[in-house]
């Protein structure tokens, strides 16, 4: 008979994380009923496309949700769920993006900003647009998605969640290399942040995708700073109604060194012939073929 008293002063989240973990009977019944409500709501994608002159039907897809969570729970007396940084910094970085294309000489392939619905429920809208793609995936060049631009000024790296994944690595790193910065690999990468929005969606049909977001060494700013920054978005902003614009200290160099970023790799793509390709070892390589 399981002694349960051996138990006792196990924390079976440190159990379950180590690697010589065995299960271990626990010779117990538990019954668990669980209420749930649904709610049924109609949300939608907005897509936009700057045709391309010579291969119209090649495209590149760049991507930000536009939803948060609307009014929740009150905090401190705020019930209003603003998402500032996310998403509202990806979705507004779409817009200038568009603009900035617009203004540029056009591209031989075509560029769509998808506005994508849902995410925070669960990647919804790009789960949906995956189902029902309005463009082929095969003749989709690559997916460049921008959830949260946020950054206390201008920062020397930038970290691809996923990195590893594709050939998308290499256009990151070349277009951070003009700017003087440089690409690194996600520092939490057991997180598995990769899988946590909505670029995974376009990488699970095969379509190469670049998610990259937040920093850690500036150019003007201590890592100390820094650290302090990223810590206080974490803890005191995300997912939370304090995620709120303030003119006072939201900055934007930083960001838009970020987008400035992912216009070049947009635009090298856009006047390309070649296809950037997943990795041997990746697991969405075989969704390509
Ligand atoms: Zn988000």
């Amino acid at each position: 008979m399981f002694d349960v008293s051996t138990m006792k002063g196990q924390d079976y989240k440190t159990l379950s994380r180590n690697k010589s973990f065995k299960p271990i009977p626990l010779e117990l019944n538990v019954s668990v009923e669980i209420k749930n409500k649904i709610k049924k709501d109609v949300s939608k994608n907005v897509v936009a496309l700057i045709p391309g002159t010579e291969r119209k039907d090649e495209v590149i897809i760049y991507s930000a949700h536009w939803d948060h969570f609307g009014i929740g729970k009150a905090i401190e007396g705020d019930s209003i769920y603003n998402g500032a940084v996310d998403n509202a910094s990806g979705t507004a970085g779409l817009l200038a993006l568009a603009e900035a294309f617009k203004k540029s000489k056009a591209t031989k392939r075509s560029l769509v900003f998808i506005a994508l619905t849902g995410e925070e429920q669960g990647l919804l809208g790009s789960a949906y647009y995956a189902e029902f793609p309005i463009f082929t995936p095969k003749k989709t060049v690559a997916n460049i998605n921008i959830d949260a631009l946020d950054s206390p000024g201008k920062m020397k790296d930038l970290t691809i969640t996923g990195y590893g994944q594709s050939e998308m690595d290499e256009y990151a790193k070349e277009a951070a290399l003009k700017q003087n910065r440089y690409i690194i690999p996600d520092p939490e990468a057991e997180k598995r942040y990769f899988f946590r929005s909505d670029h995974f969606n376009f990488a699970k049909i095969g379509i190469p995708a670049l998610y990259a977001s937040r920093s850690y060494e500036g150019f003007d700013k201590s890592i100390e700073e820094i650290k302090a920054y990223n810590d206080n978005y974490r803890i005191n902003l995300y997912h939370q109604p304090s995620d709120e614009y303030d003119p006072q200290t939201t900055v934007l160099s930083g960001v838009q060194l970020d987008l400035q970023l992912f216009f070049n790799v947009g635009l090298k793509l856009a006047n390309e012939d070649t296809f950037p390709k997943w990795y041997d070892g990746s697991e969405f390589k075989a969704a390509r073929k």
